[in-house]
């Protein structure tokens, strides 16, 4: 009884480690993914900023007018 209470523990110990290392990287992943966002914002009072020359093009156009880059959104 005493020894399967032990083993319960250090699996559960395990488990939760285990699940706080996901989430550190997780949001690690997070935090590198915000740094690899454009300086520019991507839209803005319906305005589609472009990405490559920072044009605001209208939210409802695809690529840039300027520069034909493809838009987000
Ligand atoms: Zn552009």
């Amino acid at each position: 009884m005493e020894q399967t209470t032990a083993l319960a523990l250090i699996v559960l110990a395990g488990v939760g480690m285990l699940a706080l290392l996901l989430i550190l990287r997780r949001q690690r992943h997070e935090v590198e993914d915000d740094a690899k966002e454009s300086p520019y914002a991507v839209s803005t009072e319906g305005i589609k900023i472009c990405p490559k020359c920072g044009y605001g093009n209208l939210w409802s156009d695809s690529t840039c007018a300027v520069c034909g880059t493809h838009l987000k959104g």
